[in-house]
């Protein structure tokens, strides 16, 4: 359409028949009156409209959004259907690979997200999504992409496999992952590709019992196994490999911890009631025999060592890398968003490696820590909720027994979440335990609840709420780290808000070194750059409190390298290092605890001389 609006001249002093307009043409016609007014406001209408569609406003039907109908994935075609799943480390993800192998799904994790998958991410997707958004949407595409490049068509694409993800109702866009998969397939040519979901908030039993993926207790069994595995061996490898003697031993060493664990998953076969007695009760009772074999499932899950004895394999083949914890390093914990903050990859900038690179230890954040705020989260629901039913008035006073009955059901409520708290931290510390204790231990979240939520209130939910503010406090205050890097994805709305918060803890907390990384699909050297200048304040940090502690023995360097040659355990993953207040480097903690040995030795050797010498008389 022309960009010069056609022109109408006021004609009212004129005599009906010279009246006229002025076309963009510059045709002149000759309009009588009666019809210039219509004429007016027809032309109004076309400039508004175009103007409209131009701005994208043009007027279309609104119909409701309707969740599309999936095909289903059944029970019959599970033999010849692949799972896939992916968002995690390749370590959770290999074992979480034998534990779904093991309830006899065909299952494999995507590859690792790289700089390709944000592309196609942004491709297909919607505008204006968060970062993690468009690294897992596209590297599903990208994976489905490399398929049909093998040879297989779309069809058998869509036919074969399958894609699982945790979904939630937000708040944050984490409610829209799966419409965003949806539309990102529909958009890169998989119409019909089948996603399924797994509320993070559901119960233990989310599917029918025809239904392809079971969603029931073996699988959430089976999840938080594999993700409590995958967690401690990453911890436990965090703190081996910054002093490692021999380059790359601890990474070779994971590597084959984890395909063992894999196996260990891979070869456990759900509980199952079985027998004569069982027959008969699933014959005559099964509503009983279905409860009997849940509590049969817990029971083992509880008191069996299947699992245990694997990681305590795993600790045995750690415990043979030689490590040198004379080594002064920072010590760097990493928050912020839960997938920035996990993810081994271009998601953000490949941060692991770069910081082992420039020499500092980490601490990452266990997915463990997610389950128990989800847990807690739940708790504080429960506690807010109080005598509330939803759809239901509030009993008027004198209905003492509708109040009776809400008390109850508040009082039933909690005490499942708190027991499942319990079970959950003595399950992880089990697992710990087969470690030799060395991985941290799951932070009480009422203590983060408490840090954080003067800062940022704990009831607002989505991303990771206030636990990004009070880790930051509670591993500075705690003399756990030297500094904080929170790698938070561009578009993340929670983080931005926490973003917000944190200067003000920043200024109360005037020694924190605290450096927030926004991740995206390009940047990568400005921000290496920046976490390097942050390290640096860090390794200084870290250096000057090792030189203080080191004068504070009263020891020399050499004095502590000697005893510690002359103590080969001392040379090993095993020894556990205790911590000291107001010491936060493992190798100022370490010095100090080898003085206090070699103090003790010195005055037990006095002692013994002079046992000889009174022995003497
Ligand atoms: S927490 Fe942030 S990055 Fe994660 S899904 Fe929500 S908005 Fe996106």
């Amino acid at each position: 359409m022309s960009n010069t609006a056609p022109s109408v001249e006021r004609t009212e002093a004129l005599p009906e028949e010279t009246r006229h307009q002025t076309g963009g043409n510059g045709h002149t016609a000759f309009v009588p009156v009666s019809q210039l007014e219509e004429m007016i406001q027809q032309r109004l209408r076309e400039e508004r409209a175009r103007l409209e569609r131009e701005a994208g406003l043009a007027e279309t039907t609104h119909t409701h959004f309707r969740r599309p109908e999936e095909r289903p994935f059944t029970k019959a075609q599970r033999p010849h259907t692949t799972v896939l799943f992916g968002g995690l480390t390749w370590k959770h993800e290999r074992i979480l690979q034998g534990s779904i192998a093991g309830l006899g799904y065909k299952v494999m994790p995507l590859p690792n997200a790289d700089k390709q998958s944000f592309q196609l991410g942004k491709e297909y997707g919607n505008n204006g999504q968060c970062n993690p958004t468009y690294f897992t949407v596209g590297n599903l595409v990208k994976y489905l992409q490399s398929l049909e490049g093998q040879g297989l068509t779309k069809q058998e694409i869509v036919d074969n496999y399958v894609y699982v993800t945790a979904g939630a109702c937000g708040p944050c866009r984490f409610g829209m992952y799966e419409a965003e998969y949806r539309l990102a397939l529909r958009n890169s040519g998989f119409d019909g590709f089948r996603v399924l979901l797994f509320q993070q908030g559901g119960g233990l039993d989310q599917a029918g019992l025809e239904a392809g993926l079971d969603l029931n207790i073996d699988f959430f069994i089976g999840m938080l196994n594999g993700m409590n595995f995958g967690d401690l061996l990453l911890d436990i490898s965090d703190q081996i490999r910054p002093f490692e003697v021999n380059k790359g031993e601890t990474d070779r060493v994971l590597r084959e911890c984890v395909e063992y664990m894999y196996e260990v998953m891979k070869a456990r076969r759900p509980y199952k009631l079985e027998g004569t007695l069982a027959d008969v009760m699933w014959a005559k009772a099964p509503g009983l025999a279905n409860t009997t074999e849940f509590l049969g499932k817990f029971l083992r899950q509880l008191f069996s060592d299947h699992f245990v004895d694997g990681l305590r394999w795993c600790f045995d083949r750690l415990n043979t890398i030689d490590v040198d914890y004379l080594r002064v390093k920072p010590i760097c914990k990493v928050t912020g968003e839960f997938w920035a903050q996990t993810t081994e990859s271009d998601g953000n900038f490949n941060m692991f490696p770069f910081l082992d690179r420039e020499g500092a230890q980490v601490i990452r954040e266990p997915v463990a820590t997610w389950t128990s705020y989800l847990l807690n989260q739940a708790k504080n629901e429960a506690r807010d909720r109080r005598g509330l039913k939803e759809g239901e008035e509030m009993p008027r006073w004198y209905q003492v027994g509708k109040h009776a009955q809400r008390e109850l059901d508040f009082v039933k409520k909690l005490s499942l979440l708190w027991l499942a708290g319990k079970i959950y931290n003595r399950e992880y510390n089990r697992l710990r335990a087969a470690l030799g204790h060395k991985p941290h231990a799951l932070v009480n979240q009422l203590e983060l609840l408490r840090m954080g939520h003067p800062y940022y209130n704990s009831r607002a939910e989505g991303g990771e709420g206030h636990l990004e503010v009070a880790k930051n406090i509670y591993y500075s205050n705690k003399d756990l780290c030297h500094m904080v890097l929170s790698l938070k994805p561009f578009g993340c709305m929670p983080s931005t808000q926490s973003d917000g918060a944190q200067s003000a803890v920043i200024s109360h907390f005037k020694d924190m070194i605290y450096i927030p990384i926004e991740t995206s699909g390009e940047g990568d050297v400005n921000a290496h750059s920046r976490v390097q200048m942050a390290l640096g304040e860090a390794k200084v940090k870290a250096k000057n409190e090792f030189a203080r502690v080191l004068q504070e023995t009263g020891r020399t360097l050499d004095d502590i390298r000697a005893y510690v040659d002359a103590h080969p355990d001392m040379q090993r993953p095993a020894w556990k290092i205790q911590h000291h207040k107001g010491v936060v480097g493992t190798a100022a903690n370490f010095v100090k605890q080898v003085a206090t040995l070699m103090d003790a030795d010195e005055k037990g050797g006095r002692l013994r001389k002079l046992q000889k010498v009174a022995a003497m008389f």
